[in-house]
């Protein structure tokens, strides 16, 4: 009930009255009064006004299941949350989900992890309080060689959804190739893709996605490459709003991705924010690590890259790392 009151107040704008709210739940009055209360405990500035009814004027960082179901807008993406004070992974939570059935498109979100994770067994810095850690489920029908793309689906939605909940469009959310969220040349967010599959075809994906929100400080690893909304817009940020956005866009852009299963119809909003476009890069396998020129992706994702003998190269985004040439980017 108190995600739908929390709806109303936002949808309603003004004055809502109480009798309004009761009729439209089929609750008593009095329990409306009652999670009106515990929605100004939480934080949220609620006025009640005699004959009017009530207001809500402002709401606070608050990270709650009920908060994101009052802000979600979308048809699957994020509709069934479940929310953790406190977890090791969203990535295991989901993955743990994903086996036990339940449904495309679930949210796992988190005010803190105790193990976040990157790739290749990298850690996380997951603070509790300032940012955003949140997986979702996936259960493409489509064959497991095509669900590396889902990463570039995620990444252009991440960097969507956080340029659209922001007021100024300056500085520019950027994507370092393949899923790195990239702000004034660092680290904003890290996306983590892990499937779980058979032979030929796929159970289900977890994607893990963790934003720098109000984080201020960070390690001294990586204190010259990572970066937050906050440290980059001087505010602080709402989280909430920002992953109601990202569902919304990511929600869209997979259903593009799907009538193809490919990039081809969302290549070229992927090339406008990519930040390796047209830049000498360092590409570092497992095996080689050689600098090329970038030019973009093509339908499957991959980087195009030319060498320095001129020949053109495609670099899938399984096992590299990119780097510019002089720095992080
Ligand atoms: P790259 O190495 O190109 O940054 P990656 O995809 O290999 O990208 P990820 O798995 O996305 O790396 O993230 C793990 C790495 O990100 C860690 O090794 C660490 O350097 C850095 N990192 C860890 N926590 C954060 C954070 N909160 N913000 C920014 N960077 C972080």
């Amino acid at each position: 009930m108190k995600s739908e009151i929390l709806k109303m107040l936002r949808e309603t704008g003004g004055y809502i009255s109480g009798q309004e709210i009761s009729e439209k739940l089929h609750v008593s009055r009095t329990a409306v009064w009652k999670v009106i209360r515990q929605l100004q405990e939480e934080g949220y500035q609620v006025e009640a006004v005699r004959n009017k009814g009530y207001r809500m004027t402002d709401s606070p960082d608050v990270m709650s299941r009920e908060e994101l179901e009052s802000l979600m807008r979308t048809r699957w993406a994020g509709k069934n949350i479940v929310y953790y004070d406190v977890t090791d992974s969203t990535n295991l939570r989901i993955r743990e989900l994903g086996d036990q059935g339940a449904p495309h498109g679930t949210l796992a979100a988190a005010d803190r992890q105790t193990a976040g994770r990157g790739r290749r067994g990298r850690a996380w810095e997951s603070p509790p309080g300032a940012s955003i850690y949140m997986s979702i489920l996936l259960r493409p029908d489509i064959p497991p060689d095509k669900a590396p793309m889902l990463t570039l689906v995620m990444a252009l939605s991440v960097a969507e959804g956080i340029g659209q909940s922001m007021e100024q469009t300056q500085p520019e959310i950027q994507i370092k190739w393949p899923n790195d969220i990239i702000i004034n040349g660092k680290k904003l967010a890290g996306i983590l893709t892990e499937m779980s599959t058979q032979v030929d075809f796929i159970n289900h994906v977890t994607i893990g996605v963790g934003i720098n929100v109000n984080i201020t400080e960070f390690p001294e690893e990586i204190r010259s490459t990572a970066s937050s909304l906050c440290l980059e817009y001087g505010h602080k940020v709402r989280r909430a709003p920002v992953i109601a956005a990202v569902m919304e866009r990511l929600e869209e852009n997979y259903e593009t991705f799907l009538k193809t299963q490919d990039l081809s119809g969302l290549m070229e909003k992927y090339s406008s924010l990519l930040v390796n476009k047209d830049r000498d890069v360092l590409i570092l396998g497992a095996r080689e690590q050689y600098q090329a020129h970038a030019l973009g992706i093509n339908r499957m994702g991959e980087l195009i890259v030319r060498r320095e003998d001129g020949t053109l190269e495609v670099v899938y985004a399984g096992e590299v790392s990119v780097r510019g040439v002089y720095g992080y980017i």
